[in-house]
């Protein structure tokens, strides 16, 4: 995969904004995958991200559609590259976003959602300051720890591992520039919708 230059884009040294990159950010299994595929549906202007990772498919998922689904030494690989804008290590796995999915789209004018984990939602907003980044909370902890078990997609440990990264991810939901409680989901969506489109 070939890096692309970035010298169009806006970051904290160049200041002349074509598109514009919104993060989706929140603790696994706050919902932010089923809002966001909402407003990608509502709004097919936007473009999704589609990213790497290490963990295995779970039924149903696509390859190419729902991340690229990569071993360890080809995302080593991709990290050593430079391929990444932003990854971070999730509950046993690598995440990464690839530059090539995300620059060509925002160069062009493009709004890119990225819908990924803190660290990565941090590198993001670090590094892309005037990018738009959002907390999706759920209503209370128990509700979520509710919703992840029911999704009944995760082993034992993969659930006790996302509920302790779910904590300390919520407890940085004031370092981004709104925060959502998916509690109704289309009020969520309709606050969604007027800070992408405000
Ligand atoms: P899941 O395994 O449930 O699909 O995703 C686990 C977590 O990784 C979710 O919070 C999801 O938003 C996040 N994630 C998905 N793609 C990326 C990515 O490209 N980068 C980062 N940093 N996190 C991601």
């Amino acid at each position: 995969m070939q890096g692309l230059p970035v010298q169009n884009y806006t970051s904290k040294k160049q200041s002349s904004p074509l598109g514009k990159l919104i993060v989706l950010t929140g603790p696994s299994g706050v919902g932010k995958g089923t809002l966001m595929n909402e407003i990608l549906q509502r709004y097919p202007e936007l473009h999704y991200s589609v990213s790497a990772t290490t963990r295995s498919p779970r039924p149903g998922e696509i390859n190419g559609k729902n991340y690229y689904f990569i071993s360890r030494n080809q995302f080593e690989e991709l990290v050593t590259q430079g391929e990444f804008l932003e990854w971070a290590e999730f509950a046993g796995n690598c995440y990464g976003t690839l530059r090539e999915a995300v620059l060509n789209h925002v160069q062009s004018g493009k709004l890119v959602v990225l819908e990924i984990e803190l660290e990565g939602a941090r590198q993001i907003r670090h590094n892309f300051p005037n990018s738009l980044s959002i907390f999706i909370l759920p209503p209370s902890f128990p509700e979520l720890e509710g919703r992840i078990r029911r999704r009944g997609q995760d082993s034992e440990e993969a659930i006790t591992r996302r509920l302790q990264r779910a904590q300390e991810e919520m407890a940085a939901a004031n370092e981004f520039d709104l925060q959502i409680i998916n509690d109704d989901f289309e009020k969520a969506l309709n606050e969604i919708e007027q800070a992408i489109f405000a």
